[in-house]
């Protein structure tokens, strides 16, 4: 199918992408690397009056490390934070996520941005970025604003932005000498969403583990924390942890697998990732 007819402007600022935004009321899409907009536009799921392309405003393509904390503008590609040496060093469980994500084509042109934003609930980085406790720049009408991870993902394809407004970059804490990451999904083939997976956070302390942060996505609207299970690997066992997944999630099926699937994959992810996170970082 072809999409329907839409106009088309190319923002010059972050300014002007909103102005444009804004006098379109609600019937404009930015577009970034157009890896999931185009084909929302082909299968008719969309129609927006016009289309802001975004790829040109200057700036939002850095990685940056400063005062304990990794910015990365919505702008910089799939491609560019998987062979980034400062992702692989201060953001380690961005690096372990990157390659499950789609295709090599798909993250030539995708962007971190678009990803956050577009909220897609199999999505490997809003799991990522909710594990990490990190945090969304939104500039819109009103100005800047900074929304925490865990306040973002609002429920299906829904987050914290307004029909005007734009993700300018999500900033992560950069990982210490203390700082384990784990990261594990069950795909049918290698680059599909993920019928189920986790991205998860700990600090190493003593013989065990701090500030277990469990963030499952495939299995609900948005990414899941666990917090039973959390509370569990921190002060308990893995099989404790385990049981504590059935009150913590509450799959529903869909077309990969049904509740039931998803709550046992769910375990046998956990077991994987807790032997991650029981490793010190080399
Ligand atoms: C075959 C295929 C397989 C894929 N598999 C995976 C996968 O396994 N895992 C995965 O995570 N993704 C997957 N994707 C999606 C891919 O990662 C996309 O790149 C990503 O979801 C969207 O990024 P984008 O830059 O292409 O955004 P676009 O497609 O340009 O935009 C997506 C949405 O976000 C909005 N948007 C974009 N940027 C911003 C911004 N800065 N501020 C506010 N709104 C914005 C757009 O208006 C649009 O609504 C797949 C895509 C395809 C086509």
């Amino acid at each position: 199918m072809k999409p329907a007819p839409f106009a088309y402007a190319r923002a010059s600022s972050v300014a002007h992408a909103v102005e444009l935004l804004e006098r379109h009321d609600g019937d404009a899409k930015l577009l970034a690397g157009g890896q999931s907009l185009i084909a929302t536009l082909n299968m008719r799921l969309s129609s927006p009056a016009l289309l802001v392309d975004i790829n040109g405003i200057g700036g939002l393509d850095r990685i940056a490390v400063a005062g304990g904390k990794v910015e990365i503008g919505a702008l910089v590609r799939h491609v560019a934070a998987e062979r980034s040496a400062e992702i692989a060093r201060h953001a380690p469980l961005i690096a372990l996520a990157m390659p499950h994500i789609a295709h090599p084509a798909i993250r030539n042109r995708g962007t971190l941005g678009g990803s956050i934003a577009f909220a897609d609930p199999a999505a490997e980085l809003p799991a990522c970025l909710v594990a990490l406790d990190g945090e969304v720049d939104i500039e819109g009408p009103d100005g800047k604003r900074t929304v925490k991870a865990d306040d973002f993902f609002k429920a299906l394809f829904e987050t914290a932005l307004g029909p005007h407004d734009m993700l300018t970059a999500i900033r992560l804490p950069a990982a210490t000498k203390d700082t384990r990451v784990g990261f594990a999904e069950l795909a049918r083939r290698h680059g599909d969403y993920a019928m189920v997976g986790l991205a998860a956070t700990a600090r190493a302390a003593g013989a065990g583990l701090a500030d277990v942060r469990l963030a499952y996505f495939g299995i609900g609207a948005t990414p899941v924390r666990a917090k039973k299970a959390e509370a569990a690997l921190a002060s308990g066992t893995i099989d404790d942890a385990v049981k504590a997944l059935a009150t913590d999630l509450a799959p529903s099926g869909d077309l990969q697998a049904s509740a039931e699937v998803k709550l046992h994959l769910a375990g046998v992810l956990l077991r994987r990732v807790a032997k991650q996170l029981a490793e010190p970082r080399s």
